[in-house]
């Protein structure tokens, strides 16, 4: 394709991306397929055979579209909001387009130097002090799995460099919650943790935030027994209810065993914006690394993951390579971000931050922000309100965890398994339809619903609406 056909193909692309987006809202929010129907949509032998613009847009729209989840639809209340503000969708499209390279300063001077700027532009704007410094990773799994090697490594005074973790005779410990991510237990296997060595650590029967006594305890008798405290993930904003463990506390109990701590702030790294939630972090300066993502409630576009670190020194010590093939006269005067992980190429991430910031600006997605909590507050006070329905966890920004529990089901008090049974129930009742979506998710053994507000287009009026779908719902069919 030459840049000629590109400009004429791309205006038309950039049509379709347009109408798109301004007709998502007629669309269902969960894909109405079946298993296997979009693959049966294509040939099985590579195609032959080629086509202009046009058809291959015909074919996105009729093969492909239907099988895509809308989750920038107003409608779209599950997982956590993945935005994708069309500013930061430039800024993507300029990223390819530049088709820059990332594996040295060197192979693209800009791409580091701007990926720099800012991530030092997010952490003022989250009122990290400047003894932190920037990356952007893909997700923050992958920051939390650099997390845990780094941890590993510390922990052990580099033993990579001797004969690795098959050496190390005591056990090394990395303490969470059930509450934790996925990614936390995921990281800490890979990094060769094993299961055996996460701790569990008990959390508030309310807030389902971490107990500092119960770490303090756990990390202590560890260490008696002959064991090595390694590190603690704090996660600020679970993923099941958004509770906060208190990092401050963390912090202090984790430096008693030079523990590694890492705060995972996926999604309420977000909130970090407002200065009157900044509370939910404090003592956060005491950590080692944190990560959050912008690709979630900001708004900036799958792959925008930020990833702060204190210590980079180390941090390049245990990821560095240095083949000669890299070498540079610039070595040792620039930030080399292939020794912040594991990934050798790198995107030119920032350009979706800098398009989002300069053509949206921080103060419209902060105003944004402050709406989607204001909407949570007012649905969480009208569910609040209703005898049969319960408020399961702490409303602490903008996701709301309910419970549907009428006295009786069917003509007789309910078990917990039949209520469990009416849950699914009803919230697959509306997945199906595709007129709304949320997450149903267990919470102490029992399933709850996570409606999780914060999509851009999300109103006060979607809220209403869904709250509506979800009374009738519930009745008896
Ligand atoms: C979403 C989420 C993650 C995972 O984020 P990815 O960027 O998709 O890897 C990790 N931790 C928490 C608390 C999350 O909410």
């Amino acid at each position: 394709m030459t840049p000629e056909e590109f400009r004429a193909a791309g205006h038309q692309l950039i049509d379709w991306i347009a109408d798109t987006r301004s007709t998502v809202e007629s669309k269902p929010v969960l894909a109405q397929v079946q298993p296997g129907e979009v693959r049966s949509n294509f040939e099985v032998n590579a195609p032959t055979e080629l086509v202009g613009i046009e058809d291959l847009l015909t074919e996105l729209e009729n093969n492909i579209m239907p099988g895509v989840t809308n989750v920038q639809h107003p409608m779209h209340f599950g997982w956590f909001p993945s935005n994708a503000s069309l500013s930061s969708v430039l800024g993507d499209i300029a990223s390819s387009g530049i088709g820059s390279l990332g594996i040295s300063w060197e192979s693209s001077p800009a791409l580091t130097e701007v990926e720099e700027v800012v991530c030092d532009w997010m952490r003022q704007l989250v009122g990290l002090s400047d003894a932190w410094h920037g990356a952007l990773n893909d997700t923050a799994s992958s920051s939390c799995m650099v997390a845990m090697l780094v941890a590993r490594e510390r922990a052990t005074n580099l033993v990579q460099n001797r004969a690795g973790t098959q050496s190390v005779e005591t056990p090394m410990r990395v303490y969470t919650t059930a509450q934790a991510h996925s990614s936390v237990a995921k990281a800490a296997l890979l990094a060769g943790f094993g299961w055996d060595n996460i701790v569990s650590i008990e959390t508030d029967p309310r807030t389902y935030a971490m107990l500092p006594e119960a770490l303090a305890n756990a990390m202590q008798a560890d260490a008696d027994n002959n064991m090595t405290p390694a590190a603690v993930v704090a996660s600020v904003g679970t993923t099941g209810t958004t509770a906060f463990d208190p990092v401050g506390e963390i912090v202090e109990i984790a430096a008693r065993h030079n523990a590694f701590v890492h705060v995972d702030a996926a999604q309420a790294g977000t909130a970090m914006l407002l200065p009157e939630y900044r509370h939910l972090w404090n003592g956060v300066e005491g950590a080692d690394c944190v990560a959050w993502n912008p690709h979630k409630w900001m708004g900036t576009i799958l792959d925008t993951s930020l990833f702060y670190m204190r210590d980079v020194d180390l941090l390049n010590r245990i990821m560095s390579t240095n083949p000669s093939y890299l070498m540079s006269a610039a070595d040792g005067q620039v930030t080399q971000y292939r020794d912040w992980g594991i990934p050798l190429g790198r995107r030119f991430r920032a350009l979706k931050l800098l398009f989002h910031l300069r053509l949206d600006g921080i103060e419209s997605v902060k105003d944004r922000v402050r709406r989607d909590i204001a909407n949570a507050k007012w649905f969480e006070a009208v569910v609040a309100s209703e005898p049969d329905w319960e408020v399961c966890a702490p409303v602490d920004l903008q996701t709301v965890c309910v419970r549907h529990h009428p006295p009786q089901l069917n003509g007789s008090p309910a078990s917990t398994e039949q209520l469990n049974a009416h849950t699914l129930e009803w919230v697959r009742k509306i997945n199906r339809s595709g007129d709304a979506y949320m997450s149903p998710s267990i919470l102490d053994d029992q399933w709850m619903v996570r409606v999780s507000v914060g999509v851009e287009l999300t109103e006060r009026h979607h809220v209403e609406r869904l709250w509506g779908l979800m009374q009738s719902a519930v009745q008896p069919s």
